[in-house]
C-alpha cells in the first residue's frame, strides 16, 4: 500500500529559507495531492506544531522532519531527520547552538561581503528577510536581489554567497556523528539529502555513507530535483548493496521556484521505502 502512496519527504517553510507558513505549505501539498509528508526545515522544529496540526486537518499523514547543516571530514553535508518526538529535551540545546552558530555566520557573511564593496546593513537586511527563523544564505540572497545588486538568486549565489566566493563563510557546525545521535535519541531516524548535490565523487559518496550508516543513519534520498537518471541509477543500486532505506522529496522552497512542486520528484522503483519504516513507527 505504502508503494502507491504519495509521500513527499523534504521541503522548507518561511521558518528557514522557504516562502510559506507551514499551514500554507500543507495546504498547498494537499492540493498537489500529496498524502504523507514531512516538513524538513533546515536546522530547526519550529515549524513542526503549526504544519502537524494544518496536515491533520487535510488528511494527510505527517512525520516530524529536519534537515540538519552537518560537518563530515570538513565538507558540510545535509542530514535529513525524520519521524522523531520533537518533544525531545535534546533538540533544546543543539537547536540553540545552531541558532546561535547561524546568526554569527550571517554576522560574518555581511562583514566579508562590505570588503566586497556592498553596503554596511547587510545582515540587517538579510534578517529582516529571515525575521525569527534560521537565518541562511538565501536571505542574503534576497537582499542582494533588493537592492539590484543582482538578477536572480541564482546569479547572488555565483556572485557572493556560492562554493569560493567571499559569503560562503565556514562554520563549526556539528559533526554528521553529533547530528544523527540527537535524531536516533528523540526515536527518529536519518538519511543523506540529495546525495549529489555536493560535488562529491560517488567513490566519495560511498565513503560519506559508510560513516554515516556506521554512525546510526539508515539511509539516503535517491529521488529529488536535478537527479539525473544515471545518478538516480547509482543511488538506487548504493542503497541495495547497503541494504538501507531510500527516501525522496521535493526539496520545495518557493513556487517562484519553477523547478520545484510539492510532491514531485523523478519516479523511481527501489527496496526498502523508508516511508515502510515511519509507518510501522
Ligand atoms: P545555508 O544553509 O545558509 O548554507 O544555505 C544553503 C541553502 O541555500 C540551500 O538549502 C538552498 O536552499 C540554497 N542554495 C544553495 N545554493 C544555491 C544556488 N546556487 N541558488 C539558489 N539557492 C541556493
Ligand atoms: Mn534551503
Ligand atoms: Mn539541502
Ligand atoms: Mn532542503
Amino acid at each position: 500500500m505504502n508503494a502507491t502512496l504519495r509521500f513527499d519527504l523534504h521541503m522548507h517553510s518561511n521558518m528557514s529559507d522557504g516562502a510559506l507558513a507551514p499551514a500554507e505549505l500543507m495546504q498547498r501539498a494537499a492540493d498537489a495531492g500529496v498524502q504523507m509528508l514531512a516538513l524538513t526545515d533546515h536546522d530547526t522544529i519550529g515549524g513542526l506544531s503549526e504544519a502537524r496540526a494544518a496536515a491533520v486537518s487535510l488528511g494527510m499523514q505527517f512525520v516530524n522532519g529536519v534537515e540538519l547543516t552537518a560537518d563530515w571530514r570538513g565538507r558540510v553535508v545535509h542530514l535529513v531527520g525524520l519521524g522523531f518526538d520533537a518533544a525531545a529535551p535534546a533538540f533544546d540545546l543543539y537547536m540553540q547552538n545552531l541558532m546561535l552558530l547561524r546568526d554569527d555566520r550571517a554576522q560574518e557573511i555581511a562583514r566579508k561581503l562590505h570588503k566586497k564593496g556592498l553596503p554596511e546593513n547587510l545582515y540587517e537586511l538579510a534578517r529582516a528577510h529571515a525575521g525569527d527563523s534560521q537565518i541562511g544564505r538565501p536571505h542574503f540572497a534576497k537582499a542582494l536581489l533588493d537592492l539590484d545588486k543582482v538578477s536572480s538568486m541564482q546569479e547572488a549565489f555565483d556572485r557572493y554567497l556560492g562554493q569560493g566566493t567571499a559569503g560562503d563563510v565556514k562554520a563549526t557546525w556539528p559533526s554528521y556523528s553529533e547530528a544523527i545521535e540527537l535524531i536516533k535519541s528523540a526515536g527518529g531516524v536519518v538519511v543523506l539529502a540529495h546525495p549529489t548535490k555536493y560535488n562529491f565523487t560517488f567513490t566519495k559518496i560511498r565513503e560519506l555513507m559508510t560513516d554515516l550508516l556506521d554512525a546510526g543513519a539508515l539511509g539516503l534520498e535517491v529521488s529529488f530535483p536535478g537527479v539525473t537518471p544515471g545518478h538516480q541509477h547509482e543511488l538506487i543500486k548504493l542503497a541495495q548493496q547497503r541494504q538501507c532505506y531510500v527516501s525522496a522529496g521535493s526539496d520545495f522552497h518557493s513556487p517562484d521556484q519553477r523547478w520545484t512542486s510539492l510532491g514531485r520528484y523523478p519516479e523511481f522503483t527501489a527496496e526498502r521505502l523508508i516511508t515502510e519504516r515511519l509507518s510501522a513507527a
